[in-house]
């Protein structure tokens, strides 16, 4: 199902035409900006020397220092009358970034929510609980608009509360869910602690996960968990928060909006583009913001482009998921570690929980905390003896490095109420 056939199936000669009206627009606009103004000033930019969307690579770098620099609102582009809204990022990497919003930002927000949830089927039958925090964090009210949009009743339920979140599903038959996919599995835990089954006594039938980088087989045990559809959604509070990219119903890799979005993906050390289908981190360019537009944001999300075309029809692009960012690569003992390397190992073992920690301690010691699975424990020590092996040896396979693995009761690691907070660094190093 399409929200705007004509904008998601547009050719590619087209787009291309549209993205460059756009991108000259917000050019244009930046002029405005002292920082931008500054750095076309000495690069001599006008926007008529942008010919094409590749001229984007004539633009400046923006990166979430410059945000800072410039907070509160030395990167708005408008004045303040004509600000409707302001988010800012969550801080889970420092100070939090502020982004302002348009009148026409918050509705162009809310229509490329509607593109992504229609794209999967969400119509507006659907009951559409969204269990992302409300506030500042756009993950609460930019969706919220999105599934409005598409006529959805809207439940604002935030997160927490399982109990409470159970209630409103079951009382108010719940269909689609927005969640992250760590409390997704928390939930999932908590299901099967009460002996809730919800194929048998929930009305749910997917579930939009983002926000925190998820791998496939979390998705797969989110899935068998809890009898939904799981697609991926990906965004930053930076580029409007969710509503970025989202997948389809093929689940094959993520459409990034590009008419309101130039998309590049460069090696992190150079700065220059890589080849379609090799990773490297995502820049992002809004292209349709009014209210603070930014040039080549440096989102530090590592992912590829997948070359061809979907069987969905759509045109726009798409990016794999989200590897990790080029910050959360750990060092230990000089080999390099992604957080999402562990999670890929644990969650394909049907004997392992849904919650781990990873500890970094002493000189560099890498201890990794995994829940076990509500059912695994049959009580018999040599049997928890075996399975930590495995779980060691399958890491260290994984890893080249192999850390020492502390299997505990299923609960008992502590959940976050926003992200999840997967690694404790308390290295003397
Ligand atoms: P913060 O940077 O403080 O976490 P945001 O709340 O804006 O602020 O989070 C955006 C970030 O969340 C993205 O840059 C990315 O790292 C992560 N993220 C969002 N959606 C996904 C997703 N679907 N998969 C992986 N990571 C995601
Ligand atoms: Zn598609």
């Amino acid at each position: 199902m399409f929200w705007h056939e004509q904008i998601e199936t547009l050719d590619c000669p087209a787009l291309q035409a549209l993205q460059l009206k756009r991108l000259r627009e917000t050019v244009g606009r930046l002029e405005r900006v002292p920082f931008y103004r500054g750095k076309f000033l000495a690069a001599g930019l006008k926007p008529e020397d942008i010919k094409s969307p590749a001229d984007v690579r004539r633009l400046p770098f923006t990166t979430a220092a410059d945000l800072r620099e410039n907070y509160p609102d030395g990167l708005l582009a408008v004045s303040r009358e004509e600000v409707l809204r302001l988010h800012t990022s969550s801080g889970t990497t420092g100070k939090p970034k502020a982004l302002f919003f348009s009148r026409r930002d918050v509705e162009t927000a809310a229509e490329l929510i509607a593109r992504a949830l229609c794209m999967t089927g969400v119509t507006r039958r659907d009951v559409f609980q969204n269990m992302m925090s409300y506030g500042l964090f756009t993950g609460g009210l930019v969706m919220h608009y999105g599934a409005e949009k598409v006529g959805c009743m809207v439940i604002p339920a935030g997160p927490g509360t399982s109990e409470r979140q159970l209630l409103l599903m079951q009382d108010f038959r719940t269909t689609v869910v927005h969640i992250l996919p760590s409390y997704a599995l928390y939930f999932a835990d908590f299901l099967e602690k009460k002996g809730v089954d919800p194929r048998k006594s929930l009305a749910l039938r997917k579930a939009f996960v983002g926000a925190e980088p998820h791998t496939e087989e979390t998705r797969r045990n989110i899935e068998a968990a809890l009898g939904v559809d799981v697609y991926n959604s990906y965004g930053l509070t930076e580029m409007n928060g969710p509503g970025v990219a989202f997948e389809c119903e093929g689940k094959c890799g993520m459409h990034v909006w590009e008419d309101n979005f130039v998309l590049e993906i460069i090696n992190p050390a150079t700065g220059e583009p890589v080849a379609d289908g090799q990773p490297g981190e995502l820049v992002l360019t809004s292209i349709n913001r009014e209210a603070m537009p930014l040039l080549r944001y440096r989102t530090r999300d590592l992912t590829s482009i997948i070359p061809g075309p979907c069987a969905c029809g759509r045109t726009h692009r798409r990016i794999h998921r989200i590897t990790g960012r080029s910050d959360d690569m750990l060092i230990v003992r000089g080999v390099n570690i992604f957080p999402q390397q562990i999670e890929r190992v644990l969650m394909g073992m049907p004997q392992i929980g849904r919650n781990y920690l990873i500890q970094l301690e002493g000189l560099d010691d890498m201890t990794v905390k995994v829940e076990l699975s509500p059912a695994a424990f049959d009580g018999q020590v040599g049997h928890l003896a075996e399975l930590q092996h495995q779980v060691e040896e399958k890491l260290r396979a994984e890893l080249w490095l192999r850390p020492k693995v502390d299997l505990v009761a299923s609960g008992s690691l502590p959940v976050a109420e926003g992200k999840a907070k997967r690694v404790i660094d308390k290295r003397s190093l």
